[in-house]
């Protein structure tokens, strides 16, 4: 069986949900479960329907509650027409929308929102996203059944980032998903929207769809995971930077999750950590186009040199340098946690016995860190920074990689240069304005195409 998570854009509205489930269609022999997000937006326009209610505007609450209302009961009619499933859908949307109304109308009452009820108010895209998308399968022909994800996806109470229980989602998926699929029939559950064991409904985090499908997929040991949203897959750079950007076929979940921390914004991988951890390959489609190839990420991939590049504007460079460091143990671990103190997270780092540099986002709280660095010695900051990196397997070792990146750029002023431990991400820090001349001198010589 396979696990196929379809984001926002592909079930946006009535015809986007018909190409979904033609899609749907395609992968029946594989038994699937399909994981939906909420119609595009709904997630969005129900956070601000909470809030403004919450600060006292309720008018302008229901306005979104009812916007939203209309369009899930436009989208209902224009699937299914005006038969009794369509009827009675219609009166169970409408149900879920009064409720909804109820929850703006507590909230402006108390004037506040706790977690709690911001995941009530959240959950409520996909509880009604899943419900849809099953009667319009099924009016397709794909016998389907909608299945609540608060009984399958068993969280902490941790509201608003609830953390899933394994072994208790595991259960509850055995028990509620499998009959259905030995019945011929696809199960269509919600992503994002969990309840914990006592019932209470939780949300895993903003864009947690993709983590409920690897959670989903781990749990019933699926032969792949599937991702489908609205690009053709993960790119050698991003394209509005390098316009020669190309498809990556096949890549690792840690070279995957390198692009991700330099904003590849296709996937988070840690959200798919559940389903690589078991081996399971996770693939990336673009609903628009099925028929494209997309990427497949698992824990290994054919080797490369360099995979993709990345970019990052607007760093700060922070250098401690101090001749006291020289032999004190322990010197490193405190200037890690000056910046862990203001939950500042460090990029990239250099060292050498009396100074170390590193890199970090420019943050409010960057100066009170630093005030805390003056202790060590000096401390320099350069702002107007940026990291070209490098991303790719094959960088380590005795890879002639690295010399052919650093001959490439040249004369370019490099004001840092790293490469990870692990040898899979050479990163250099340039100026700022610098960043995307860099990234296109180098993905010209990597992979060919343009050089500017
Ligand atoms: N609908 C949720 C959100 O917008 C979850 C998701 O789409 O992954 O955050
Ligand atoms: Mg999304």
């Amino acid at each position: 069986m396979i696990v196929a998570k379809f984001g926002g854009t592909s079930v946006a509205d009535a015809a986007a949900i018909r190409r979904t489930g033609e899609i749907v269609r395609g992968r029946l022999g594989r038994a699937p479960v399909i994981v939906v997000s909420a119609l595009a937006g709904a997630t969005n326009a129900l956070l601000s329907a909470a809030e403004l209610a919450a600060s006292g505007q309720l008018v302008a609450a229901l306005e979104h509650v009812s916007q939203l209302r209309d369009r899930h009961l436009a989208t209902i009619s224009e699937l299914l027409g005006s038969g009794p499933e369509a009827h009675e859908l219609r009166a169970e949307t409408s149900l879920m929308f009064d409720e909804l109304a109820h929850l703006a109308e507590a909230l402006s009452v108390l004037g506040f929102a706790t977690p709690r009820s911001m995941d009530a108010v959240a959950s409520m895209g996909e509880r009604l996203s899943a419900p849809i998308c099953a009667a319009a399968f099924s009016q397709m022909g794909i016998p389907s059944v909608a299945v609540d994800s608060r009984q399958v996806m068993i969280t902490n109470d941790d509201f608003g980032r609830a953390a899933p229980l394994p072994a208790q989602i595991a259960a509850a998926s055995h028990a509620q998903l499998l009959p259905i699929i030995a019945a011929g029939k696809v199960p269509v559950v919600g992503g994002f929207v969990g309840a914990t064991t006592s019932g209470i409904t939780t949300t895993l985090g903003r864009g947690g769809s993709d983590y409920s499908a690897a959670l989903f997929g781990a749990a019933l040991n699926a032969d792949a995971i599937e991702i489908w949203t609205d690009v053709d897959g993960m790119l050698t750079a991003d394209p509005r930077v390098v316009p020669g950007a190309q498809l990556i076929e096949h890549l690792r979940f840690d070279e995957a999750a390198e692009l991700a921390s330099f904003g590849a914004k296709v996937l988070h991988p840690s959200t798919i950590a559940p389903a690589v951890e078991r081996d399971i390959p996770v693939y990336v489609f673009n609903s628009m186009r099925p028929e494209a190839v997309g990427t497949r990420i698992t824990f290994e991939a054919p080797p490369c040199t360099v995979r993709a590049i990345a970019g990052k504007r607007g760093v700060v460079v922070v250098r401690v340098g101090s001749p006291k460091m020289l032999g004190t143990p322990g010197a490193l671990r405190s200037i890690f946690e000056a910046f862990d103190r203001y939950r500042i997270s460090v990029d990239v780092v250099a060292t050498s016995e009396v100074s170390v540099s590193l890199t970090v986002d420019d943050d409010p709280s960057l100066l009170k860190a630093v005030e805390d660095l003056r202790g060590f010695g000096e401390v320099a900051i350069e702002r107007d920074r940026g990291i070209v990196a490098l991303v790719g397997a094959g960088l380590g070792g005795s890879s002639p990689s690295m010399a052919r990146a650093l001959r490439a750029v040249g004369d370019e002023r490099l004001h840092m240069v790293s490469l990870s431990s692990t040898g899979i991400n050479l990163t250099l820090i340039v100026d700022d304005a610098q960043v995307h001349p860099v990234m296109r001198l180098l993905h010209h010589e990597f992979f060919g195409g343009a050089s500017a």
